[in-house]
């Protein structure tokens, strides 16, 4: 498995939209707070986002035709790459881009890829994914929700938890059982897009243990769906889910949650004029497994651009990647309590709170560390 990650570099063509790129950022965020940046695609800024479309810059991996710039992953990890390392507040379309626009470009009609993804291109249409349910998150086969077909569409009942953006979202795309019981598992799945504004849906949003609510819990109350809300066939959900995880997970955006910390803290110590084996074998360590993740990630983007399959490799990336995330505010934590003598900067001390706080997440959103490592092993024959 593992020899099918090949090294790559990226093409100076898509190399050269980072000078603009990072010339935007400077102006947009250069100026917010490290504790604010920090939340990067925790952060929901639908201005932004607009900004972000007006400048071409949605939707790059989606046909002209649709809206999109036609540009290849290439483009899009460089693009994420930036945003992610500023902490851009990416969050309102974060989705939608990453994730629902590409699977409505494979699996929906022409009318719905129509509808859909120049709206998305233009930063209108934010997306959340329903997929976990109370009870149904690592075993997602086993979800309950219920679309029940009728004369004149859907009927949909049944709840999810954990929606990102759902009280601020336009669209879900929602995994439902369209026949068959939970028993069934993976058979009878079928992925709906469910407009949140309908009657009959409830969102309430959670707040997390660092006082953010960026995620919800949804009930639908016999939502009533038109025909054309099915996204692919009928029944073909779970391979569909699937198919979405791998856009989901093999983008740079498992690696780079930290680096608005790593950067702060750099800043501080150039500040201290602090050198020394305390500060300098501990970033050494970080740097060693973030230059290797950037460059396992920048080789899983060459096997989308060559149109293979990389979900194995994205799952080891995300897998890997994560650690590093968490690794990062545990050292920096661990370092400056080790002198509490020295004053910091306090915004540092906010960010670093934030991500210690928040860092156990990283390793459960998009799939648990054990889910992901169940399937290298299935990868490598061993399940
Ligand atoms: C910040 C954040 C954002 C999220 N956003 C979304 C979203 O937008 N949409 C959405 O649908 N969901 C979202 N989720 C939910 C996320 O996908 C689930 O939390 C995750 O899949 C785990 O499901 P669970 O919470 O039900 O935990 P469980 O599945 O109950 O797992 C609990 C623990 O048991 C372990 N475990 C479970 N099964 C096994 C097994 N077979 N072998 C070994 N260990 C196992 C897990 O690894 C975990 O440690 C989000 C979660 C977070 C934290």
């Amino acid at each position: 498995m593992i020899d099918t990650l090949e090294l790559a570099g990226i093409p100076p063509q898509d190399e050269a939209l980072r000078p603009a790129i990072r010339s935007f950022l400077e102006e947009t965020v250069g100026g917010l707070a490290p504790e604010i940046r920090a939340r990067s695609w925790m952060g929901f800024d639908a201005a932004f986002s607009r900004a972000l479309a007006d400048r071409g810059w949605l939707g790059l991996t989606l046909p002209v035709e649709y809206g999109g710039a036609g540009k290849g992953p290439f483009a899009r990890f460089v693009l994420a790459e930036e945003l992610l390392g500023a902490g851009a507040p990416v969050s309102a379309h974060w989705i939608a881009d990453r994730q629902s626009g590409p699977l409505i470009l494979k699996y929906g009609t022409e009318a719905q890829k129509r509808f859909y993804l120049p709206r998305i291109c233009r930063a209108e249409a934010f997306f959340c994914i329903g997929m976990s349910e109370p009870g149904s998150g690592s075993d997602l086969a086993s979800i309950r929700t219920r679309a029940t077909r009728t004369d004149g569409g859907w009927v949909l009942n049944g709840s999810k938890i954990w929606t990102t953006n759902a009280q601020r979202s336009h669209y879900m795309i929602a995994l439902a059982r369209t026949s068959g019981e939970p028993a069934d598992r993976h058979k009878g799945l079928s992925q709906v897009v469910v407009d949140l504004s309908l009657p009959g849906v409830t969102v309430r949003p959670i707040r997390d243990v660092a006082g953010d609510a960026h995620f919800s819990e949804v009930f639908f109350d016999n939502v009533v769906l038109a025909p054309e809300a099915l996204i692919g066939d009928e029944g073909q959900g779970w391979a569909q889910v699937n198919a979405e995880l791998a856009f989901e997970r093999s983008g740079p955006e498992r690696v780079y949650s930290s680096m608005v910390l790593l950067e702060g803290w750099l800043a501080h110590c150039r500040a201290l004029g602090a050198g020394g084996a305390r500060q300098a074998a501990p970033l050494g360590r970080i740097l060693a497994s973030l230059a290797v993740l950037r460059a396992m990630s920048i080789a899983v983007t060459a096997k989308l651009a060559r149109g293979e399959n990389p979900a194995l490799e994205a799952t080891l990336v995300k897998d890997l990647g994560t650690e590093a995330e968490q690794m990062i505010p545990r050292i920096i934590g661990d370092i400056l309590a080790a002198s509490p003598e020295v004053p910091m900067p306090a915004s540092l001390g906010r960010t670093l709170a934030y991500l210690e706080q928040m860092a156990p997440s990283f390793s459960l959103r998009g799939g648990t560390r054990e889910i992901l490592r169940g399937i290298l092993a299935r990868g490598l024959g061993l399940r």
